[in-house]
């Protein structure tokens, strides 16, 4: 007799816990497994799984617990924005924080180009696409590109672009460099870069630590790295005016705006940091005129 979907996920929970694992990862692979909603699988919750089913998820409980491998990267999706994105070890799994930067991005764009309608769009280091494509489809009047160093980052971001039918120009290369090559020219910068410390990156969970791209996390002794190549350039590709979105870590709030001023000092018309639903510092906001 095979179990019943709740026993299957009672196992799961307790076994979890008991080995300070998220306990909710079951509910997670079993709806990717049968292919269903959370809602589905609840009301339904007595229904018995098959032999294969049983197996496979029980096989797959035991190696999250033991590898401590991200279970998105084990079902290849994430949800960001009400979108399904693919992810895989190539690239960061899209966090909760970044729709923030997306609400904010939209929020400042409408104040401080209230009047112009088809703004030009970069995000820098696009992993699996989600900032730029969210933006593409939440603007579609917008010119949307992105920037990664990574390949293997574009590929992914690439297929989420083409299943989500969102228009977005890719770029291959370091920073702001292949929009200096191509001589593009933005109104709006948006980067969630890697903006962990040499610190913060000896104390993350093995779940990030040995399995996301340390290229996508790792921002140097201070974790400001990325800001400053990014803004060492950035006079480069700005129209007359530029909005900036940046996310940032916990601790970086002070600093960021220090960079911002050092690099357009009276140019700044607006700057502020605002926080996240954890109540930490996560986004830059800069309008340069
Ligand atoms: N928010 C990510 C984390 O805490 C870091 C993302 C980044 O470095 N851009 O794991």
């Amino acid at each position: 007799m095979t179990q019943k979907r709740f026993e299957a996920l009672n196992w799961a929970s307790s076994f979890l816990s008991k080995h300070d694992r998220d306990a909710n990862i079951g509910e997670i692979l079993l709806c990717h497994r049968l292919g269903i909603t959370r809602t589905k699988l609840l009301v339904d919750i007595r229904e018995p799984l098959t032999e294969e089913d049983e197996k496979w998820f029980k096989n797959c409980v035991i190696h999250h617990v033991k590898t401590g491998e991200p279970v998105q990267y084990m079902t290849g999706t994430e949800s960001f924005f009400g979108h399904t994105f693919h992810v895989s070890p190539a690239v960061l799994i899209p966090r909760p924080e970044t729709e923030e930067l997306i609400e904010w991005v939209k929020k400042w764009a409408s104040r401080y180009f209230p009047h112009k309608k088809e703004l030009s769009v970069c995000d820098i280091g696009t992993g699996s696409g989600a900032i730029a494509i969210t933006l593409a489809l939440e603007k579609p009047e917008w010119h949307v590109s992105t920037v990664d160093l990574s390949a293997d980052a574009i590929k992914v971001a690439k297929d989420n672009a083409k299943n989500l039918h969102a228009s977005v120009d890719f770029y291959e290369g370091s920073f702001l460099q292949p929009l200096i090559d191509h001589d593009i020219k933005v109104d709006i910068l948006v980067s969630n870069p890697p903006y962990i410390s040499k610190e913060g990156m000896r104390s993350l969970q093995d779940v990030v630590k040995d399995h996301e791209p340390h290229l996508a996390l790792s921002g140097g002794e201070d974790g400001l790295d990325a800001y400053r190549c990014i803004l060492k350039e950035v006079r480069q590709i700005m129209k007359d005016q530029l909005l900036i979105g940046f996310e940032i870590g916990y601790d970086q709030g002070e600093a960021i705006q220090n960079l911002i001023k050092q690099t357009f000092d009276e140019q700044i018309e607006a700057l502020e940091v605002m926080k996240d639903i954890n109540g930490n510092d996560r986004v830059a906001l800069a309008f340069i005129k």
